[in-house]
């Protein structure tokens, strides 16, 4: 399908990075229509494929969101590329130091980025540290410093650029392109997008994400209220909780929370909630 020139396609990211939307296989439809080959019956209106499209996502039923396709072109620091090759299955090509020079450019950090490590999250930022422009500087010094040395090897002393590079730091910008059906996209987006993510790989998430959602927003909306923003509790914490409110509600009160049926909140999901208050012990069985 090609793009739509209508929408943003594009989203500067960092300093020097972007996410580039290069195609885009299938539309909103296809989720709900790659599903109804199961049963031979067409959807006969928009909300009919709301409904379906939520029911899928919200049972997990994923493979209807594997025939739509997005494909982007990111440049990124290495260290952002290296956290994004973790899942592995998204297709990647990426440029080659070996075959070219890579463009002289280096993620440096905004001084407000610069903190303390974080005292109860060991992979993770804390408060913000005093000296960060002095860090800056200093990062922006050794950047400059790598740079003349790496080209100095591959421009004056013809060494193979597969050796020059040997000292490249992570803050260097590489360029990939990254294939994926949503359902890859769903799974990348959801730990991505999470503020437990590192903020420089964040940042690449809600711009995907931001794209994304103009093809498909009857998907993405589904993945925002049924993935993202859903809450999981364990057996722990629900056995916390009904203790914390016993039985405190009855299916009057229930009754009355319920909104009307809708694509939004279906009849049958209505009846799932009945279940999980039910299994967390929240509600008085009368
Ligand atoms: C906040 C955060 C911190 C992290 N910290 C670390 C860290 O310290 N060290 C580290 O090494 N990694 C770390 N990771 C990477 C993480 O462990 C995963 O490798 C990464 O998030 C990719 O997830 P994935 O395997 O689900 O994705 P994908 O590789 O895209 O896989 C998608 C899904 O396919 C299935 N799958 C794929 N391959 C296999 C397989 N071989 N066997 C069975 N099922 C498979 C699984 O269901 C998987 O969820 C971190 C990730 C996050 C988000």
């Amino acid at each position: 399908m090609p793009l739509n020139p209508d929408f943003q396609n594009e989203k500067q990211v960092l300093d020097h990075g972007y996410v580039r939307l290069m195609g885009v296989m299938g539309d909103d439809s296809s989720p709900d229509s790659d599903a109804r080959i199961s049963t031979g019956v067409a959807a006969r209106s928009e909300a009919q494929q709301t409904t379906l499209v939520r029911f899928l996502l919200r049972h997990k039923h994923t493979t209807p969101f594997e025939g739509s396709v997005m494909k982007f072109e990111v440049r990124a620091p290495i260290m952002v590329i290296r956290e994004w090759f973790r899942h592995r299955t998204f297709s990647y090509n990426e440029e080659s130091g070996r075959y070219k020079q890579l463009d002289p450019l280096y993620y440096t950090p905004e001084e407000d980025r610069i903190s303390y490590q974080a005292k109860s999250n060991h992979q993770g930022s804390g408060e913000m540290h005093p000296e960060a422009a002095k860090f800056v500087q200093e990062w922006h010094e050794e950047q400059v410093a790598f740079e003349e040395g790496y080209n100095e090897l591959i421009q004056t002393h013809n060494v193979a650029r597969e050796l020059a590079r040997l000292n490249m730091p992570v803050s260097h910008y590489s360029t990939f392109v990254v294939t994926g059906n949503l359902l890859n996209w769903f799974r990348f987006l959801q730990l991505r997008m999470d503020e437990t993510a590192q903020y420089e790989i964040r940042v690449y998430a809600n711009a995907i994400f931001e794209i994304a959602k103009q093809y498909f927003p009857r998907s993405f909306e589904a993945f925002e209220d049924y993935w993202l923003e859903a809450v999981t509790l364990s057996r722990r914490e629900k056995e916390l909780l009904a203790k914390m409110l016993g039985q405190a509600i009855s299916e009057e009160c229930l009754g009355g929370a319920i909104p009307e049926p809708g694509p939004y909140f279906t009849k049958r999901e209505a009846g799932e909630f009945r279940q999980k208050l039910l299994r967390m012990g929240l509600l008085k069985n009368d």
